[in-house]
């Protein structure tokens, strides 16, 4: 009998629990079609999860998600909760599950699917555009402490704080190194050492790194020079490994070079097989309940779940190229439409579980 794979999925507010039900559905025709025995669980997390129990994550869930093969989560956040003064935010939900999973490696492919090509704002050729972005996910501003805001005479006051320790900037760029041995053997080291404290750390450790990986070609490039080449000429890139704000902020710009938000994917790991898997969007509250929410970049993200956390190479693969067909078919959400007739959400999902079916010699359902 198949090996048993229990996955926590955390849908979350807005869209998430609109994307991850078709990602789950996607998983369990994978699960039919190619023997595999997959155990879904749900768990509240997010504004929903403190409207019902005052906190954003369940110690329990966290304990669940941590015994399971892989968490699937959707989106959080809304504004509903978006009060600043809120003693807790949908977010820390999410952050408090990255730490306590100790997934500090955020993979983020970019890659433009040939049939969205048009959807992109870039005119540039498209086609070479394939690169992955490593964002370090459990240090930086978002952990740093002190963290707070305060009332002063003359107003209000805020302080962040950036920290990093030399293990954290190391575990993160072996990672990237390690990736680019498997890809293309470049790797960008993503910094802002001319300024920050940080910067000059991650700089260092980048160069030590790259001593003992000769066969992989390193450049240092500042995070604006980054971001600046990312739509010149995305194409150069291959790994990308970036600490944690500035590989939020670098992703999203990616994002849009494929076409929308809705078709990135991303994966969270750390130094075992569990892995946290989302799409790199939000809760995207504007468009939440009308069914027409993109679901492939959650079905992305299934797929890298395959890949990473159940050693599914195949079957991932299977998805990714079921995505590539229905979108080579013309089918289109609103998002990526460009004035064609787009489809809702379960459609999405129903061509995309059609064609994997197809890929696996079965007949449509
Ligand atoms: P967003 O990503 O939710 O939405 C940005 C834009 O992209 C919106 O116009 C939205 O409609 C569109 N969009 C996003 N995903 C889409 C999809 N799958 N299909 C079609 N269109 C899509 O970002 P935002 O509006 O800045 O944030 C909304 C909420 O989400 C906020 O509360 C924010 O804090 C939260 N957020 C959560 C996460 C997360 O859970 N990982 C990440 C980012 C933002």
């Amino acid at each position: 009998m198949a090996e048993r794979h229990d996955i926590v999925v955390m849908a979350g507010d807005g869209i998430g629990p609109e994307v991850t039900g078709e990602a789950v559905r996607v998983l369990e025709t994978v699960a039919t079609l190619f023997n595999h025995r997959f155990e879904f669980r749900s768990e509240p997390v997010g504004g929903n999860c403190i409207d019902s129990h005052g906190v954003a994550l369940l110690d329990e869930s966290l304990q669940r998600a941590r015994r399971a093969s892989a968490v699937l989560f959707g989106a959080v956040g809304g504004p509903k909760w978006d009060d600043p003064t809120a003693p807790t935010r949908p977010e820390d939900g999410l952050l408090a599950l990255r730490k306590g999973l100790g997934v500090f490696a955020n993979l983020r492919p970019v890659r433009v699917f040939g049939p969205l090509a048009g959807a992109s704002p870039l005119k540039a050729d498209l086609s070479a555009v394939d690169f992955i972005v490593v964002r370090e996910l459990t240090g930086g501003m978002y952990f740093g402490r002190p963290k707070r805001v305060w009332n002063t005479p003359r107003g209000g006051r805020a302080v962040d704080t950036c920290s990093y320790s030399e293990a954290e900037i190391e575990r993160v760029l072996r990672y990237g190194f390690d990736l680019a041995r498997s890809r293309r053997r470049k790797l960008a080291s993503v910094d802002k050492a001319n300024v920050l404290a940080t910067g000059r750390l991650w700089r260092q450790v980048a160069t030590r790194l790259s001593a003992e990986h000769p066969d992989v070609q390193v450049e240092h490039v500042l995070v604006d020079t980054c971001a600046m080449r990312l739509v010149v000429r995305p194409q150069e890139f291959d790994v990308v490994v970036t600490e944690n704000t500035f590989g939020d902020i670098l992703t999203d710009e990616a994002a849009v070079i494929g076409g929308s938000m809705g078709m990135l994917p991303s994966a969270s790991l750390g130094s075992g097989r569990l892995g946290m898997y989302e799409p790199i969007h939000g809760s995207a509250p504007d468009i939440a309940g009308q069914g027409i929410a993109n679901p492939l970049g959650t079905i992305l993200s299934a797929a890298l779940l395959l890949r990473y956390s159940i050693g599914a190479d195949r079957e991932a693969t299977v998805v990714e190229h079921a995505v590539e067909q229905v979108l080579q078919d013309g089918l289109r959400t609103a998002d990526i439409a460009q004035g064609q007739r787009a489809i809702g959400t379960q459609a999405m999902g129903d061509a995309v579980i059609d064609a994997i079916r197809s890929a696996a010699g079965s007949p449509p359902a």
